[in-house]
């Protein structure tokens, strides 16, 4: 039989190609992960074949009894990880989450607070060259300087003078937990509602290791392949569903829901048909999230990046808000002396992935630099706590990050810290038979 591999040998060389670079290297960027080969059958299944437009049971497509059960158990199985009694589980991606919120919550125009992006914020939130800067009007709130913390009372200074519809929290690159109670309090007081995007922390959320938004939060979205380890894609949930503040009505005159707002948001608002076989995917991830072992799995990630923490603080690193409360980090290179003064995140990136170790450079708070350029990188330790690693791992992967750093300038050097990574990945099987 002819096998997909032998009709396009170009495009499956390929894979096997980047299936090699994820195996052999030290994969550090916090929002990626590696997905059980169960995850991944199911998001290469015949699903992919299938429209079916509209929710379970309530499609504009025949020959949907098989999805439908799918897609209902992909709900469920969300429903009891996060305690939530309403879950949509078709955005494609956690911006397409966003964008879906906003059209259900919002009138063009109206006035948005988010998490500035320099500041650890996601472009969803508000950036100017993002839909949701475009079509609304977007205010920020940050960190301090010196703590790297978030004041909550300057958030709600802020929150007051501006006078936002919605509130987002969460972000792609903060350390610290929220205080979603606090962040609630002040929605409350100038009748805004909270959306928390809980992309990066979801896994760790999901097992309680950090604060819970959902009884303060009034919507939640998520994406679904990072810390939760899932097919990449997008989630909106909700712990109580409320009758929308904003007046919109049914063509009956009734109040609408503030779930059918978002399921309108998401279909026919910003989406068409969901990807069946992907929500599929999610709903293995899920059953997968729901065990014993991925609390544990959780508890690693957490216990490893504060061991990763230290050991980057121990060798005179400086992380914002000075260590991390979830799976990431975020580190300042400017104070790193030795050969690696006037070490940018650009060159921080392109030296270490000589060596196989993949980071992204990331603006700092009150960075001096550009977007492109950054006096920071991120790092996270999702993806090498599936591979296995422990506590001790992390202190080596510091030693190595450390060592390519001030040998920068060294190509023989880093090309035998290369050698030595890749020989040592050999002990943290991935995908293998
Ligand atoms: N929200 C946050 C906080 C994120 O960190 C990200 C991704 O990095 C997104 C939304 C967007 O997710 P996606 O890339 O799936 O659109």
């Amino acid at each position: 039989a002819t096998t997909a591999s032998t009709r396009d040998a170009q495009v499956f060389d390929l894979i096997a190609k980047e299936q090699h670079r994820q195996e052999s290297g030290i994969e550090l960027i916090a929002s990626e992960n590696f997905v059980s080969p169960a995850v991944m059958e199911a998001a290469g299944s015949v699903l992919t074949n299938k429209y079916a437009e509209g929710l379970p049971g309530k499609r504009y497509y025949g020959g949907c009894e098989v999805v439908d059960q799918i897609e209902q158990l992909a709900i469920d199985r969300v429903k009891e990880l996060f305690g939530a009694t309403w879950a949509n589980v078709q955005p494609h991606s956690g911006a397409n989450a966003n964008t879906a919120v906003f059209l259900a919550c919002l009138q063009p125009g109206d006035t948005i607070l988010g998490f500035d992006l320099s500041h650890g914020g996601h472009l969803t939130h508000g950036s100017p060259v993002n839909i949701s800067g475009k079509y609304f009007r977007p205010t920020f709130y940050g960190v301090e300087r010196e703590t790297g913390v978030i004041n909550y009372d300057k958030v709600e200074e802020t929150a007051m003078r501006e006078r936002p519809k919605l509130m987002i929290c969460g972000a792609s690159a903060y350390s610290r937990d929220w205080d979603y109670a606090r962040l609630r309090a002040i929605a409350d007081q100038i009748g805004a509602l909270l959306l928390a995007d809980i992309s990066h922390p979801s896994g760790l959320i999901a097992k309680k290791l950090l604060n819970d938004p959902f009884d303060h939060c009034h919507i939640v979205t998520t994406t679904t392949h990072k810390t939760l380890r899932g097919p990449r894609g997008g989630l909106i949930m909700m712990r109580n569903d409320f009758e929308n503040p904003f007046g919109i009505k049914t063509p009956k005159g009734e109040l609408r829901l503030m779930s059918s707002l978002l399921d309108s948001g998401v279909f026919p608002g910003t989406q068409g048909g969901p990807l069946e076989h992907i929500i599929a995917a999610k709903a293995v991830a899920f059953g997968e999230a729901l065990s014993d072992e991925y609390a544990e799995y959780t508890q690693q990630v957490k216990a490893n990046a504060q061991a990763m923490a230290r050991a980057f603080v121990d060798r005179g690193y400086s992380i914002i808000s000075g260590g991390t409360d979830n799976h990431l980090m975020l580190i300042d290179l400017r104070t790193k002396g030795g050969n690696a003064t006037n070490l940018t995140g650009k060159l921080a990136e392109n030296t270490l992935i000589k060596a196989d170790i993949t980071i992204n450079k990331n603006m700092v708070p009150f960075d001096d630099k550009s977007p492109m350029v950054t006096s920071g990188m991120r790092v996270g330790t999702a993806a090498m706590t599936t591979r296995g690693m422990k506590e001790s791992d992390m202190e080596q992967i510091v030693v190595y990050i450390d060592e390519v750093l001030m040998n920068h300038d060294n190509d023989s050097r880093l090309s035998s810290i290369k050698e030595e990574i890749n020989e040592w990945m050999k002990a943290f099987p991935l995908y293998q038979g």
